[in-house]
């Protein structure tokens, strides 16, 4: 791999082709290894991204380190401008934005919040297993975090500082309204586990429509223990299944199971999202996508409370 775990591009130096420097690899390949070599060989000293890359069992920093920009870069002589890591420092605390699968901007009619108005709450708690908020709401939880849904003033909240505050969550909204507006029942989990192939609208996956797994594909395919780190990180209970499968909960009672295979010589890395059957009770086939599109996205960028709107 001709990136750098810097994320320099070697591929695109003139350097390389003259073969004046090679290329650094990333923090997990025998090429970066070779190259502290050489740079202690050579220079008496190593590069410290390279070198902190490699002590961590990470590939790429900008992309597998939640720790990037990290000193190593904005302290050490190269190689990105100050200017460029404040930047991505600015916008990884941006939300990322909140697609449907037909790549549109997810919209959330007025009329789901119109019919929970008219719900006992007290009785959709006890379905959802949420917790009455009065007056007119209700609590839940979220992954880890605590949400409420403020039904007076039809929009979610979450706890900052001990107050709760507006938050401009499209996609959880929409899951949220639809799940609770459908929700009718509860049944005993974990007895039949089924994939999207499984699923009464089974078609609706295919194609462009696919569950949008192939970021969490490229981000951990190779970092196992990074996706537990995410997971547990999440409120996620291991299970024993693939070579790393976690069981999370997005809402109370509706587990989704996340398994990853690891890659080797002969095959790529797989991975695949599991539902309980009862799923299709109270969530039609875009809704799964939706669902599984916002638990992947908080896999990829982890709880982070200071994340504002996509600019
Ligand atoms: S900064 Fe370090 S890791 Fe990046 S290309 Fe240079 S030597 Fe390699
Ligand atoms: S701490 Fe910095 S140099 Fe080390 S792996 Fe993370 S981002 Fe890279």
């Amino acid at each position: 791999m001709p990136t750098g775990a810097c994320g320099i591009n070697c591929d695109v130096c003139k350097l390389r082709l003259l073969e004046i420097c090679s290329t650094c690899g990333s923090g997990k390949s025998p090429d970066a290894h070779k190259k502290l070599d050489a740079q202690k060989r050579i220079f008496g000293g190593t590069c410290i991204i390279l070198e902190c890359a490699c002590m961590n069992h990470l590939e790429y920093c900008m992309r597998d380190c939640d720790a990037f920009p990290c000193d190593n870069f904005s302290l050490g002589p190269y190689p990105f401008s100050q200017g460029f890591l404040d930047m991505q420092k600015r916008r990884r605390k941006q939300r990322p934005p909140a697609l449907s699968h037909n790549t549109t901007p997810v919209s959330v009619p007025p009329e789901y919040w119109e019919i929970l108005q008219e719900k006992d709450i007290p009785a959709l708690c006890n379905l959802a297993l949420a917790e009455p908020h009065p007056p007119g709401g209700l609590r839940f939880r979220f992954l880890q975090e605590d949400i409420l849904l403020d039904i007076g003033a039809s929009c979610l909240k979450r706890l900052k500082k001990g107050k709760w505050e507006k938050s401009d969550d499209p996609l959880l909204e929409l899951v949220t309204l639809v799940y609770l507006t459908h929700v009718k029942s509860f049944h005993p989990l974990g007895r039949d586990i089924v994939g999207t192939r499984d699923l009464r609208e089974a078609h609706f996956f295919q194609g462009p429509h696919e569950l949008k797994t192939r970021p969490l594909l490229e981000r951990y395919g190779n970092d196992l223990d990074g996706f537990r780190k995410a997971a547990e990180h999440l409120g996620g209970k291991a299970i024993d299944m693939a070579d790393a499968a976690y069981l999370l909960f997005p809402f109370p009672r509706v587990p989704l199971y996340y398994l990853f295979w690891e890659g080797n010589e002969e095959f790529r890395p797989r991975m695949s999202v599991l539902f309980d059957r009862s799923i299709e009770e109270s969530f039609a086939a875009d809704a799964i996508w939706g669902l599984v599109s916002r638990v992947s996205t908080a896999l990829l960028t982890g709880p982070d409370e200071t994340l504002s709107i996509s600019a």
